[in-house]
């Protein structure tokens, strides 16, 4: 997510402005062996290590950093050699740089690094130890802590550089901000080349990887299961095929809004993304 900052770490941690960062306490969930789950404020962290080293999925924002690298210690982890961003959103990549100067080796889809570079919006243009260097067109497969880690690529969904990973032994899967677990309607970011359909693609992608113990962690929300993420995957498919189907029959955006197409399905109307926001996200991507 990106854009406000408050409604960002809102989703996650109630009314947090940036100024109130210094109260955010970092909470831990372990859900494999040597697999946890940091949730602060922004995107969900995804933790891995053992005696190989420590691997971090995303990182929140630059004045958690300190907290976040508590937390991993007090994990009984090393301090974090590899960082992998699942997107260039700045709650997941803001401790990049204070990473990056700790040593970090930073990997990211192409897409991420030159978003990063450039800056958009209220994004500033990132620092130079902020940017990954490794990148990877398609993914990339980590053998550490006894276990192969998948970093792969999907397509254009969330933004056109996101990136899901996969602990194979472990059975866990971080999803990134291509699934937000009940608490907002997707957030999908035209403006980075985000498509709703590969919110759809994505989520059938992690379905046919993932079984009943899979633990599935989203960029928001707490940890879920497969069943929550065909729930999710459903959802979005349902309101394209509403959407759509107003629009075949010629009704206006104003029209297809007033038939509540995303009301229903037991995600907080007040979240970041409103069914009406959603909806408009839609109608622009399938017109
Ligand atoms: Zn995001």
């Amino acid at each position: 997510m990106r854009h406000l900052l408050a409604s960002a770490a809102l989703i996650v941690s109630g009314p947090v402005l940036a100024q109130d960062l210094s109260k955010v306490e970092i909470k831990t969930e372990q859900v494999a062996p040597g697999v946890a789950v940091l949730f602060g404020a922004g995107g969900n962290i995804g933790v891995s290590y053992g005696e190989d080293g420590t691997i971090l999925i995303d990182d929140q924002f630059a004045p958690l950093t300190e907290k976040i690298q508590t937390a991993v210690s007090t994990l009984g982890a090393q301090p974090v050699k590899f960082l992998v961003n699942t997107h260039w959103h700045y709650d997941h990549t803001g401790g990049n740089e204070n990473l990056g100067k700790a040593n970090a080796l930073i990997m990211a889809h192409d897409n991420v690094r030159v978003r990063m570079a450039a800056g958009q919006g209220n994004q500033k243009p990132a620092a130079k130890l902020a940017l990954p260097v490794v990148t990877y067109a398609d993914g990339l497969k980590l053998h550490l802590n006894g276990e192969e880690v998948r970093v792969m690529h999907m397509p254009a969904g969330h933004t056109d550089g996101d990136s899901i990973v996969h602990w194979t032994k472990s059975n866990v899967i971080h999803m990134g901000d291509l699934f937000f677990l009940r608490m907002s309607l997707p957030f999908v970011d035209a403006s980075s080349g985000g498509n709703v359909r590969g919110v759809v693609a994505a989520a059938d992608k992690v379905l046919a990887i993932a079984d009943d113990q899979t633990k599935i962690i989203p960029g928001h929300g707490p940890v879920a299961t497969k069943a929550d993420l065909q729930l999710y995957r459903n959802m979005v498919a349902e309101i394209i095929a509403k959407v759509e189907s107003g629009i075949k029959a010629g009704k206006t955006l104003e029209q297809i809004k007033a038939e509540r197409p995303a009301d229903g399905y037991g995600v907080n109307p007040t979240g970041f993304i409103t069914a009406d926001k959603f909806v408009e996200t839609v109608f622009d991507m399938v017109k």
